[in-house]
């Protein structure tokens, strides 16, 4: 899953981001809306957490003009203590939550999980096929009576599959969803997860649609 951190605070821009990479995220992150408003158009994130004070563009006009042009991705305001009416204002025009700074990073790691489920339609907090289910808070897969902690990066994968289960993802929308800008990545990174996956859950959890990608079964 790869996530968006918009934030000018450079002591708390490294600290969301090295949580966000613990807990298995991609994550760019932009220190200004203008930036940000120029890479959401691209909408290769599955969320957004953006700060409201921000240099060149402030964060309630990245927020409209997100969701003016018509993307719904889930956006989490990051807000001072005493911004109240931003606050208020932030989810009048389209966040889907927010966080008072200083802010617990696992409360904001909840959060996320939490809208992100919500947007893929999910209101159980286990993503599940009927056959495979992962638990986002946890990192555990399950298969049959087989329970399996996966890596960061093997769940990161699975999550990818698991969040429209039946659809095709290519290669290079499972790189997108895994790895940020900054990352290199091998050309057989993503076979290589993939293998991980079915030695851990069994060879069919996983199915390779020969030229297209892979998918899990359709729930
Ligand atoms: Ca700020």
């Amino acid at each position: 899953m790869r996530v968006l951190l918009v934030e000018d605070d450079p002591m708390i821009g490294e600290a969301v981001s090295v949580a966000l990479k613990d807990a298995a995220y991609a994550v760019d992150w932009v220190t200004d809306g203008a930036i940000a408003s120029n890479v959401l158009r691209h909408r290769e994130h599955q969320a957004v957490l953006l700060d409201l004070g921000l240099p060149k563009r402030d964060g309630l006009e990245v927020l409209r003009h997100l969701r003016q042009s018509g993307n719904a991705v889930p956006v989490i305001v990051i807000t001072a203590r005493d911004g109240i009416d931003e606050r208020i204002k932030g989810l009048d025009i389209g966040a889907d939550d927010y966080l008072v700074k200083p802010f617990d990073v696992n409360e904001l790691l909840a959060r996320l999980r939490a809208v992100v489920r919500r947007q893929g339609g999910q209101a159980a907090p286990v993503l599940s096929n009927g056959k495979v289910s992962l638990d986002p808070a946890t990192k555990e897969a399950r298969c049959g009576n087989i329970v399996e902690v996966l890596s960061a990066r093997e769940f990161a994968l699975l999550h990818a599959l698991l969040l429209r289960p039946g659809a095709i993802l290519s290669r290079a929308e499972l790189e997108e969803r895994i790895y940020g800008w900054n990352e290199e990545v091998e050309s057989n990174a993503v076979d290589f997860l993939i293998h991980g996956v079915r030695k851990k859950l069994g060879a069919d959890v996983i199915k390779n649609v020969r030229g297209a990608g892979w998918r899990v079964d359709a729930a």
